[in-house]
């Protein structure tokens, strides 16, 4: 493996090593992906030494002839892949794109309602106090309901009832279909904009696996990261509907980016975008969705016979929420246990989780990099069975580290999350050095890398950059 730069031997060498373990770990947290060499070409091209704050014809900067064309190109490619009439593609990430909604379109102190953090809403979509989008404007939850479905009469109750200038609908780790129809008439029923964030599912609604929130929603945000696999950034479209209700929409949107939350773009990154959108364009894109969802399904029907509870007992997109105190753990001392495996989630709040989100009662797992690589439904057997080794060895150690065996199965007292910090780091240390976890993982490192090294990814995307 060589690098592309020896200058700075210290920074190479880091990027040697993450390349290194992303080629050699199952990568199941769904939202990172693996990106084309294209789209990292693209990461790395000259557009990343450019200034040019402001829009297409409308620039602060000289010089951007090349940007100007480079900027209409993809918002071209945005607006032919998901419908649109305006698409602002400057937004450095999601959360920036949703601020950059909320301060377009409301006035602080104004109302929001979003879905609840533990029920898989985002830290933009309302949560209290910690975030922007609790602090400047006055938000409501709406929770799932007791079997993690989303209830919408409830939702619809609770619009009713608080009146929300806007509502948010979409999600960070919901496992299930939204019915973005049923946002679009609550929001319309109270008069509220309805923003729908897409981040997650981007590419399973560009490719028609799942309801597109377009003629629904007034406003659509993404990031385009993850299952659409392109750079770390974002994009705001305004739909027909929007512009339906105020025609100066998009001009408020744009202001909102900038200069209301940003300054210059990132042009490299917009040049990423551009060239994962001609890949999601393509017919390949669609297989590789339809192989992620495949993977998820059939991933959470093989978690079932193992033993775990899934949250609504299943998935129909590509990411699936394990409850793990049935296998005697908590989400920390899983996740702990899967990355000593070789096997990486993230560990994840769960609808009316009674443990604290630091050390809280789930898992997140998803299918969009590994599919990536060119994992099928068969791979997922595997997958499925090595979790479940892991499960039962770390409940084991779990169990028996440390003076005192301490209950773990949950409940009362005994819920892991009650465990004290030094039990959980004597654990924890018990993960690192035993040999069973240490023998899945080279298991796995050999399973990953003959993937990497074959270059087997769906439509000659998903770069490794192994060289
Ligand atoms: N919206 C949703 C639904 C997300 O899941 C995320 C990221 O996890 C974001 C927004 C924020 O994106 P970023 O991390 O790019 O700020």
């Amino acid at each position: 493996m060589k690098c592309c730069f020896e200058e700075d031997i210290e920074i190479a060498e880091l990027i040697l090593k993450e390349t290194a373990r992303q080629n050699s770990v199952l990568r199941l947290i769904p939202s990172e992906n693996y990106i084309s060499d294209e789209v990292a070409d693209a990461l790395a091209s000259s557009f990343g030494n450019k200034y040019s704050e402001g829009y297409v014809g409308k620039r602060y900067y000289q010089g951007t002839k090349n940007i100007d064309e480079l900027e209409s190109l993809v918002i071209t490619r945005a607006k032919t892949l998901f419908n649109v009439p305006h698409v602002n593609v400057q937004p450095y990430s999601g959360s920036i794109a949703n601020a950059s909604v909320y301060f377009s379109l409301l006035d602080v102190g104004d109302s929001l309602m979003g879905m609840e953090l533990s029920s898989g809403g985002h830290l933009t979509h309302g949560f209290p106090k910690i975030t922007f989008s609790g602090k400047y404007f006055k938000s409501f939850s709406y929770p799932v309901g007791k079997d993690g479905f989303i209830d919408y009469d409830l939702v619809r109750d609770l619009a009713v009832q608080h009146r929300p200038k806007m509502i948010i609908s979409g999600a960070s780790s919901y496992p299930r279909s939204i019915d973005f129809s049923k946002f679009g008439e609550i929001a319309d029923e109270v008069s509220a904009y309805h923003v729908a964030d897409i981040s997650h599912i981007a590419g399973l609604v560009a490719t028609g696996l799942h309801q597109s929130p377009v003629e629904y929603a007034d406003v659509v945000t993404t990031t385009t990261h993850k299952t659409l696999r392109g750079p770390r950034g974002a994009m705001i479209m305004v739909t027909k509907k929007g512009l339906d209700k105020d025609s100066d929409l998009a001009n408020k949107i744009d202001k909102g980016v900038f200069p209301g939350m940003q300054g210059g773009p990132h042009d490299n990154t917009i040049a990423g975008i551009g060239v994962c959108l001609g890949e999601a364009l393509k017919p390949e894109f669609s297989d590789y969705i339809s192989q992620v969802v495949k993977n998820a399904a059939r991933l959470a029907e093989e978690l079932q016979k193992a033993g775990f509870d899934l949250i609504t007992g299943g998935t129909d997109n590509h990411l699936i929420l394990v409850d793990i105190r049935g296998k005697g753990l908590d989400g920390w001392l899983f996740a702990w246990a899967l990355e000593y495996a070789g096997i990486i989630v993230n560990r994840n709040a769960i609808p009316y989780d009674p443990n604290p989100p630091f050390y809280p009662s789930g898992v997140r797992l998803g299918t969009p990099a590994v599919t990536s690589l060119g994992l099928k439904e068969t791979d997922m057997v595997k997958i499925a069975g090595w979790m479940k080794e892991v499960a039962d060895i770390a409940q084991s150690i779990a169990q028996n580290t440390g003076d005192t065996v301490q209950e773990l199965t949950g409940g009362g007292n005994g819920l892991p999350a009650n465990l004290d910090k030094n039990r959980r780091k004597e654990i924890r240390r018990a993960f690192s050095v035993d040999p069973r976890l240490g023998e899945i993982s080279g298991a796995v490192a050999k399973f990953v890398s003959s993937f990497a090294d074959t270059g087997s990814s769906v439509g000659k995307g998903a770069s490794r950059r192994v060289d």
